[in-house]
């Protein structure tokens, strides 16, 4: 392969796409150990993973592209390391967003769910998703997932259906599933019951009602109340009273009237009542209000439902049936406010519930629900993190899980949808009795009667994603896929669903398949904007993935979200970042291409043993230092802090410092340059592998070119762990113990040529010479590091662009540098000087120093007097001490260029 057949930008645009597909087509998304294969071996240990299902109707976001790289990174990673790896992809059908879609498409034809009904809103749905479904896989394939696609599942697949009525019956079977009134949170829009987690609260301008509760026994006397929701008053079932309040321990036990209705309904006492707010007297509506409901159980009240499935007001409601809660609001009190019965109205700030969906506000409502018994399925799932048998990284979100997992309710399955797993229960008509069974029966299975209907309710999505890690493998068949890919390894998802999917699937795994069903839960945290501002629409801060992959590439979007994240905290994130790391991409071809064509010139193979440069054995030594700590940062799950140290290395190091004294020794020719171009490539091979979990389009690209260019120089240019069909599974470095030769060779290079190219740079800067302008310099070595400094000589000279290099290690007669500049190197004891009359003239070089003196001094003045203001005693102390520090740097700066003005006269 010719050098020049390699494209001199990286072009992420012609790579990726065709770099997906040929790794896909070869099989390298499948595990290299299959229980399907005939050579199957049983005894290795895989790695899996099950991907959080995304919704069929998303479209991807920055949450997807957070989870698909690092659940990427981890197989990758694993797949090179040699373990036989797995990571199921599939979708979830996402019950109430998307049957609210096809809503939607329905109401454009001015029609509802039911104008059409369920078989044909249900076709019309399989429809959408035909169409639709695929969208967001297409997608998550761009950020370049590794998933054995042969394996993808979809929650109402024919298999997972499966599993869902397994689960279902079993639980019913083992008493944990009933069926009751329950209060739930209904939403008026979707007409279905939704659950806690998505309801979220919002403080509103509101009024609160007081109004009186007459007596029954003599309606002149009355209990004064107060309420947010007047209508609720339909459904009232008690007036409660704290034991204690004296004002009316005299009417417990008596009767109140209901306000126009003149139903009679108990006062009765409880601890809950707050004395302080209303007029201390509590109407009790449990149909409609948790707090209420919870007095209501303790008391054996009676359960009035005023609300129809539309929150209109039902047949309880009397003249006001069919009136909207809100407009029977009005029309109650107004009623009341005619019968006298009102006392006043006051602002009040209200804590609305609203959907966290769709935005309206949740009603309170008793409906009859399906529950699972929930503490029974708890236990062990609490057991499971508290024992150790699964680690949730990052360690401080158990004590989250404990809390949440105790305090946990029985847990409402049923929602009022037709798109998702139908509840598999059938009533009979004739006997009343339900017939709760895994397949579909013809009749009741207590009285035989052909009478039978199955419930209207499907079951809510989580349950079936619950079931995910299992299911997705075959459960409840005991597949060979359950039987070896099963308990999966990490569980990788955002905080924010931890109790959502991540507790229900550890509650399910226990209780279905007996054991959990991950070792890990890796938990990572929110994407912000640049400000630390939460993403949203209304803000219009939104960044999205699939633009700033068309700009900047895949590569760069995953290494800025993997190298900005750490377990379970958020992160900001601005393109700036990304547009960055695209640059980094584009300097490890660069640096791909300078390695290419030092290969393609330098000799097929050496001539005798090689003699290795200080340059040599200091990259030698720090990549396989880099090798140890990724390793050690990888078993920890620190993956943002080692392609950190990655980045560092490749750019910092390798690039800036090795491909720089790799160019001097290159022009040498013979054995120095085959080992220098050797060494090139062995340490290139080592970063592409490292980097490859990261960025793994550049990197597989550029490793095919290096590959096919050391094996057309015959076997001397073999890498370390060879040349493998790709380097998607190509062997992962590991780690080699330190060597003594190790810290001697980072120090010396780093004390000779780096401080010293350093030294000779940062005084260039200062007498504001260009960087590449060749000037005359002298080092003046402490004694005992002179022959150190003489080896390395000529690569400082070349790096920092010195020309007539004199090395002393004697202090010189001063009058004979006064025409030179200087800066010395604590670490070494050395002092470089840099001949500057060569450059300026003596007054060019006075009137420079004397501009430079000048705004040293003024700022020296500024932050003088700022710190003699009240300044100093009223600003935090660390911003004062940073000012501090400022003004001490100034006032160096100001000594030296006294000296080198004294220097000069
Ligand atoms: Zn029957």
């Amino acid at each position: 392969m010719k050098n020049n057949s390699l494209p001199k930008a990286y072009d992420f645009k012609n790579t990726e796409k065709r770099l997906y597909s040929w790794w896909e087509k070869s099989g390298f998304f499948q595990p290299s150990n299959d229980p399907k294969a005939p050579d199957f071996d049983p005894t290795k240990k895989p790695f899996v993973i099950s991907i959080p299902p995304p919704n069929i109707t998303g479209s991807l976001h920055l949450g997807h592209a957070m989870f698909v790289s690092l659940e990427d990174l981890m197989i990758r990673y694993h797949r090179m390391v040699g373990e036989p790896t797995l990571w199921v992809p599939g979708s979830d059908h996402a019950g109430i967003a998307t049957q609210l879609q096809i809503e939607k498409s329905l109401a454009k034809e001015g029609k509802r769910r039911e104008d059409i009904g369920r078989e044909a809103f249900i076709k019309r749905t399989w429809a959408w998703r035909e169409e639709y479904g695929g969208i967001i896989t297409e997608q998550i394939r761009r950020l370049g997932a590794s998933c054995d696609w042969t394996r993808e599942r979809f929650t109402l697949d024919e298999g997972l259906s499966r599993a869902v009525r397994e689960a279902f019956v079993t639980l019913f079977e083992k008493g944990l599933i009933y069926r009751g009134p329950r209060l739930v949170n209904w939403s008026p829009n979707l007409r279905t019951a939704v659950s806690d987690l998505e309801v979220e609260y919002s403080q509103e301008p509101g009024t609160l009602y007081f109004f009186k509760y007459r007596l029954a026994e003599d309606p002149e006397q009355y209990l004064p109340v107060a309420t947010t929701r007047p209508e609720t008053i339909l459904g009232d079932t008690a007036v409660a009273v704290h034991p204690e309040d004296k004002r009316y321990k005299q009417f417990i036990g008596k009767k109140v009237l209901v306000p126009i209705t003149d139903r009679e309904i108990p006062i009765i006492a409880d601890e809950y009542v707050d004395r302080e707010f209303g007029g201390g007297a509590l109407k009790v509506t449990p149909a409609h209000d948790p707090h209420d409901y919870e007095i209501a159980q303790r008391h054996h009240l009676e359960l009035i439902n005023i609300l129809n499935r539309d929150v209109t007001i039902n047949s309880n409601g009397g003249v006001y049936e069919g009136l909207d809660r809100l407009e029977c609001r009005k029309k109650l009190w107004a009623d009341m406010k005619e019968a006298g019965l009102v006392i006043k109205e006051e602002d009040y700030t209200l804590n609305v519930p609203r959907s966290q969906r769709g935005g309206e506000i949740i009603e309170p409502m008793i409906s009859e629900q399906w529950f699972v018994k929930i503490k029974p399925i708890a236990e062990p799932a609490l057991n499971a993190v508290r024992d150790g048998i699964i680690k949730i990284v990052p360690e401080h979100f158990n004590k989250v899980y404990y809390n949440w997992m105790e305090n946990i309710r029985d847990w409402c399955i049923s929602r009022q949808l037709w798109w998702g797993h139908r509840i598999p229960v059938w009533y009979c008509d004739d006997c009343h009795e339900m017939t709760v069974k895994r397949e579909d029966p013809t009749e009741c299975q207590h009285c035989g009667s052909k009478n039978i209907h199955q419930d209207e309710d499907v079951l809510d999505t989580w349950f079936s994603s619950g079931l995910w890690p299992f299911s997705t493998l075959g459960w409840p068949d005991q597949t060979l896929d359950l039987k070896y890919f099963y308990p999966t390894s990490v569980m990788e998802t955002g905080y924010d669903i931890l109790f959502f999917w991540v507790a229900r699937m550890v509650m399910s795994g226990l209780e279905f398949t007996g054991v959990a069903p991950f070792h890990t839960i890796y938990l990572h945290g929110l994407i912000r904007d640049e400000h630390g501002q939460k993403m949203s629409k209304t803000k219009g801060n939104v960044i999205d993935p699939l633009i700033v992959m068309d700009e900047f590439g895949t590569d760069a979007l995953r290494f800025t979200l993997l190298v900005g994240s750490t377990p379970g905290k958020d992160m900001n994130l601005s393109v700036k970042k990304v547009q960055a790391n695209r640059n980094f991409a584009n300097k490890i071809w660069n640096a791909g291409r300078f390695v290419i064509s030092a290969i393609e010139k330098a000799p097929d193979k050496p001539q005798a043993d090689p003699q290795w440069t200080p340059a040599d054995e200091y990259i030698h030594a720090r990549m396989r230092e880099t090798v140890r700590d990724v390793n050690r940062l990888f078993t920890s799950y620190q993956f943002g802090e080692a392609g950190r140290q990655i980045y560092e290395f490749f750019w910092g190091e390798f690039a800036d410092w090795y491909i720089e004294s790799a160019k001097l020794q290159l022009i040498q020719g013979g054995d120095r340059a085959f080992y220098t171009a050797w060494t090139l490539m062995r340490v290139l091979d080592r970063c592409l592998r490292l980097l490859h979990p990261f960025t793994p389009y550049v990197t597989e690209e550029l490793w095919g070119h290096l590959k096919t260019i050391a094996n057309s120089k015959g076997n001397a240019y073999e890498a370390e762990d060879g040349w493998s069909e790709a380097l998607i599974i190509a062997k992962w470095p590991s780690s080699k113990a330190e060597e003594e030769w190790e810290k001697d060779a980072i120090s010396t290079f780093i004390a000779g040529t780096i401080e010293h190219t350093r030294a000779f740079r940062s005084l260039k800067t200062d007498l504001n010479i260009p960087a590449n302008q060749k000037t005359s310099g002298t080092i003046i070595a402490e004694k005992g590091t002179l022959p150190m400094i003489l080896a390395q000589k000529d690569f400082i000279a070349a790096l920092g662009a010195i020309k007539d290099m004199e090395i002393l290690d004697v202090i010189p007669d001063v009058e004979e540098y006064q025409n030179y500049s200087s800066n010395s190197i604590p670490s070494t004891g050395s002092i470089v000087f840099l001949k500057t009359d060569e450059v300026f003239s003596q007054q060019e070089m006075r009137d420079k120093l004397a501009k430079e003196l000048k705004t040293t001094q003024s700022q020296i003045n500024r932050l003088e007097g700022l710190l003699a203001s009240d300044f100093s005693t009223k600003a935090p102390p660390q911003v004062v001490e940073k000012e501090r520090s400022k003004l001490d740097i100034y006032k160096q700066t100001a000594r030296k260029i006294k000296d080198q003005l004294d220097a000069l006269h």
